[in-house]
This record gives structure tokens, C-alpha cells and sequence, in this order.
């Protein structure tokens, strides 16, 4: 082999990744060292000696291990956290100065762009084509546009009837915690943590058990981009170091993004404690093809829709509803395209969809393709089983003929397998579409604009994309209708949950 390239980043006191690069392009696995807590600045080895293996899904091998926290992790960060918050600078900082970091934050994540993306694609088996230009990419707009906010960060005045000075101030609600889900560490966490940081506040990052690495990579980065100690601390482990960081005392706010069941207790606890919580959770998102659609562009969204991120992504197409004139030619088309889609090594420049997190995530999706078999009219029209290239692989899949209360067409399977039901007018379509206990996101496609206004309206869903799929921007709320939770990230709308307002009344008289 001919090394071109031996880059070793970070120091001791950080989670150090080896990246290879060999002449000629190819891409390698990065060797990645023990990670540690990162708490106040310092990595630390954590108070218990709870260690869990972070496995590389493409091959089931363990990578390297991290602290499996406990509870008195969780204390001393937010401890450290807390201190910041009352006694540091962040939160009294001017907005242009936070602003003015967060874009030092967003250079380094383009300097170190290749790094993160490898460590995302070897925690969590996605396609190094896409951990470079999505989730990198998108983090690094995600620093852009909250440091935008912090620097408009402002209040408004107010007139009353009596001689007087009113007006509010938005101000940071103290610290957050937040806790994320294994499929988009970067982006989820960063989510969270950039707006959290653009309003002043501080905070302990719990990010998922399976996928941790590229969040300890990224506390690096916040204190070489000159954010002060304490401010960014993370905490690794599992459901414990979870509900620690909900019930602690000092903590203010807590950010969930996961599953609608975990969210459920999650937001329940946060109750208990009248603590405010955003919840981001579960999806079980409706693609509408409407007669007179383009079809071809509606197929080809389709099947990058349903299969993106190995159908891991909680915006993922899962339910294709078809005017019945287009129903088979749709079907034959989708099964034809996923069936050719390249499945494989995440490492590969050629491939597009890697393995799924874990053999857990797989067994979920072959024990609801299990109960699709043994439903009466259901077809398995490509796909259907596991591939076997030694890692946790499964076949893009397209079901047909099942009933609307199908536990495949009601539940959230996430994984790639999406199911097709046909419609014969645009209010059964609708009705279709919002039949399932979840609203994070739809879609259509049509050739009719009055339509796509029309339906955009009705579909109960916090985003609907019109003649396209997942187009997401910092700039642009998303969030949950009914069981897909609540709360907004990204936009000025995300500001608005890691602020609260303080009105000033003086009266001048
Ligand atoms: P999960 O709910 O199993 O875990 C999410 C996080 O919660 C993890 O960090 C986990 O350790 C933690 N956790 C588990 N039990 C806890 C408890 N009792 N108290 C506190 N924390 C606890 O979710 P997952 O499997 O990692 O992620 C997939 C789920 O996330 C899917 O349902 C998907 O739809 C959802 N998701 C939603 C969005 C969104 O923006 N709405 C985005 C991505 C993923």
C-alpha cells in the first residue's frame, strides 16, 4: 500500500482519530482511540468503570470503546455546566461575540470535514459519499445560520397607557440537556448544541450509545474554537446517563430527539419536574403521487426517499400512495430502481446505501417483513431479506397489498422498506395520509399547483415537500404534528426554545 497521507488529529487530551488515505483515493477506516468524557474542558475517565465497545455496523467489529456513564458522570457535568452558565462568560457574552465562535466552530468542521465524516460513516455505516456532503456539509450551515441568530438576538418595546419604558429580553434558559438518537449524530446533536450556544446557554450532551464518536470529536473542536470550559461538556452511555441529566436538579431545559416511546417517558419525567422539553421524535412519512405528477421524477424521489440512510432517517419515505391509473407502472418502476441501488461497504465511493446501525435495527425490520408474508394479499415485490456482505445488510423492499391498519403501514419500521397503497381521489389520498399516529413530514407530487397548495394544507405533518423530497435547511423549521412530538429545531423558531423572555416595565412618570 502507498500512504500518502498519515494525519493524526487531536492531542491528549482528546478522542484521537488515525485517518490513512492511500494514493489514488481510496478510502479506509480510521483507527479511533478510546474516547473519555469530556467534562469542563478536561477529558476524564469517568467515576464508575462502565466501558461499552462502539461496533462498526458494516462489519460488526468493535471500533474502540467509551465510558459507559452513570449518574455521577452526569452530576459533575452539569455541575460544570451549571458554573458556566451562572459564573462564565457565555451567557453575558454580546451576541456578535458568541457569533463570531460559532463561525470559528463552522471553520473548524470544514478543516476537520474529512475526519468527522469517517468517524460518522464508521460509527454509523453511512455511505462516505453521503457523511461528506450531507452530514458534514449540513453542520457546518447549521453553525453559519445560528451564529446569524445570535447576532439578532433582540427584544422589542412596547407602548402602554401610561408614561413608560417596556420591553423584553429574550435570555438563554440556563443549562440544556440534550440527548440524541444513533442514525444522524452530527446533525442531530449540532441541532441542538449550535442554537442552544447562539442564545447564550450551556450544555451536557448525551449523544446515542451506539453512534458517540463524532460528538467527542466535536467537544475538541468547541474548545479550539475558544468556547470556554464547561460550557460544551459530553457524556456518554446509555437510557441511565439519560434520565440522570432529566431529573437533575440544575438542569433547565432538556432537547430529546428518538423514539416516540422513549420520548414519551422522557417528556413525562421532564413534567414531573416542570422542566421545558422539546421532543423530536418518531416518523412514518406519506409520499402522495397524484395523477398528472411527473412520474419519473416522483419514482426517482421515491426510491432515494425510502432508502436514504437505510430508511434510518425519521423523514424518510415509507408510504407510497398512488392514483390508481399510475399504481403499476409506479410499482414496477420503484421495485426496478431499488432493486439496482448500491447496497454495501460504506467506505465505498460507489456505494449509496450502507448497513443499518446494528443487528437490533435489523431484526426490527426482518420481524415486520415476517408479518408482511403472513398477511393475506401482501407482495414482497423486491427485496425481503438480509444481504449477506458481513455486516447488518438489508435489502431495499417494497411491499404492496397490505390493509391500511397493517402493523407495516401504521408503525415506524426504520429501515428500507417501504410500502405502496393506491387511492382514488385526492380526499381519500389525504385521508390516507394522516391515518397514522404520526405528523413529522409528507409529501406530493403533482402537476397541478392549486393541488399542491390544497393538499399541502390538509396533511398533517410539521414539513411537506412538493414535487421534491427532503430538502432541509437550517433555515426552515421542522418538528412534529401529533405523536411525532414537539418543539421546532433549525430556523428562527429553534432560538425560540432555548430562550425565554423577560419583559422590563419602568414607569417614566
Ligand atoms: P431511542 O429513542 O432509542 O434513543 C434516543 C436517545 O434516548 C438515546 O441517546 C438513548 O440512549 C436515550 N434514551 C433511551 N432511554 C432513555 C430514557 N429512559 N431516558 C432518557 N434517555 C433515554 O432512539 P434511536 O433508536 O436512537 O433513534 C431512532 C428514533 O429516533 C426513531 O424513532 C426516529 O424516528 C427518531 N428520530 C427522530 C428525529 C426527528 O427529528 N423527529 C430525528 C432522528 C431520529
Amino acid at each position: 500500500m502507498s500512504i500518502d497521507q498519515i494525519e493524526t488529529a487531536g492531542s491528549d487530551r482528546s478522542l484521537s482519530t488515525t485517518i490513512i488515505a492511500e494514493k489514488g483515493g481510496a478510502v479506509h477506516r480510521p483507527a479511533v482511540e478510546p474516547g473519555r468524557l469530556f467534562i469542563n474542558g478536561v477529558w476524564r475517565t469517568g467515576k464508575g468503570n462502565g466501558r461499552r465497545e462502539v461496533l462498526d455496523p458494516s462489519t460488526g467489529q468493535a471500533v474502540t470503546t467509551v465510558v459507559d456513564g452513570n449518574g455521577d458522570d452526569v452530576d459533575a457535568a452539569v455541575q460544570a455546566a451549571r458554573a458556566a452558565f451562572d459564573e462564565g462568560p457565555w451567557a453575558r457574552m454580546p451576541g456578535r461575540e458568541r457569533a463570531r465562535i460559532l463561525l470559528r466552530v463552522a471553520d473548524l468542521i470544514r478543516k476537520h470535514g474529512e475526519e468527522l465524516a469517517l468517524l460518522e460513516s464508521v460509527d454509523v455505516g453511512k455511505p462516505i459519499i453521503f457523511s461528506r456532503s450531507i452530514d458534514v456539509s449540513t453542520v457546518v450551515q447549521q453553525y453559519e445560520f445560528f451564529a446569524s441568530q445570535a447576532q439578532n438576538l433582540e427584544g422589542a418595546t412596547r407602548t402602554i397607557p401610561i408614561p413608560s419604558m417596556a420591553y423584553t429580553r429574550p435570555e438563554p434558559i440556563g443549562v440544556v440537556g440534550a440527548i440524541t438518537p444513533f442514525n444522524f449524530p452530527l446533525i442531530l446533536s449540532n441541532s441542538k448544541i449550535a442554537p442552544a450556544l447562539a442564545a447564550g446557554n450551556t450544555i451536557v450532551h448525551k449523544p446515542a450509545e451506539d453512534t458517540p464518536l463524532s460528538a467527542l470529536r466535536m467537544a475538541e473542536l468547541f474548545a479550539e474554537a475558544g468556547i470556554p470550559d464547561g460550557v460544551v461538556n459530553v457524556v456518554t452511555g446509555g437510557a441511565q446517563v439519560g434520565e440522570a441529566l432529566v431529573r437533575h436538579p440544575l438542569v433547565d431545559k432538556i432537547a430529546f430527539t428518538g423514539s416516540t416511546g422513549v420520548g414519551r417517558t422522557v417528556a413525562g419525567l421532564a413534567g414531573q419536574f416542570l422542566k421545558p422539553v422539546t421532543v423530536e421524535l418518531g416518523g412514518k412519512a406519506p409520499y402522495l403521487i397524484f395523477d398528472g405528477a411527473d412520474v419519473e421524477a416522483a419514482v426517482g424521489a421515491t426510491i432515494s426517499g425510502f432508502v436514504f440512510n437505510t430508511g434510518q432517517f425519521c423523514m424518510g419515505i415509507t408510504r407510497l400512495l398512488v392514483a390508481r391509473p399510475l399504481l403499476d407502472t409506479v410499482i414496477e418502476a420503484v421495485a426496478a430502481g431499488a432493486a439496482q441501488v448500491p447496497v454495501g461497504d460504506p467506505f465505498l465511493e460507489s456505494t449509496v446505501v450502507g448497513p443499518m446501525g446494528g443487528k437490533r435495527h435489523l431484526a426490527k425490520v426482518e420481524e415486520y417483513v415476517r408479518i408482511a408474508r403472513e398477511e393475506p394479499g401482501a407482495r414482497i415485490v423486491t427485496g425481503g431479506q438480509r444481504l449477506d456482505l458481513g455486516g447488518a445488510y438489508y435489502a431495499p423492499t417494497v411491499v404492496t397489498g397490505l390493509s391500511n391498519d397493517s402493523r407495516l403501514v401504521q408503525e415506524e419500521i426504520f429501515g428500507p422498506v417501504l410500502t405502496v397503497q393506491p387511492f382514488d381521489t385526492e380526499d381519500e389520498a389525504i385521508a390516507l395520509a394522516n391515518s397514522t399516529p404520526y405528523g413529522l413530514a409528507a409529501g406530493l407530487h403533482t402537476g397541478d399547483v392549486s393541488q399542491a397548495h390544497r393538499v399541502a394544507a390538509r396533511l398533517q405533518a410539521g414539513i411537506v415537500w412538493v414535487n421534491s423530497w427532503a430538502l432541509l435547511d437550517p433555515a426552515i423549521p421542522f418538528g412534529g404534528h401529533k405523536q411525532s412530538g414537539y418543539g421546532r429545531e433549525y430556523g428562527p423558531e429553534a432560538l425560540a426554545e432555548y430562550t425565554q423572555v423577560k419583559s422590563v416595565v419602568i414607569p417614566l412618570g
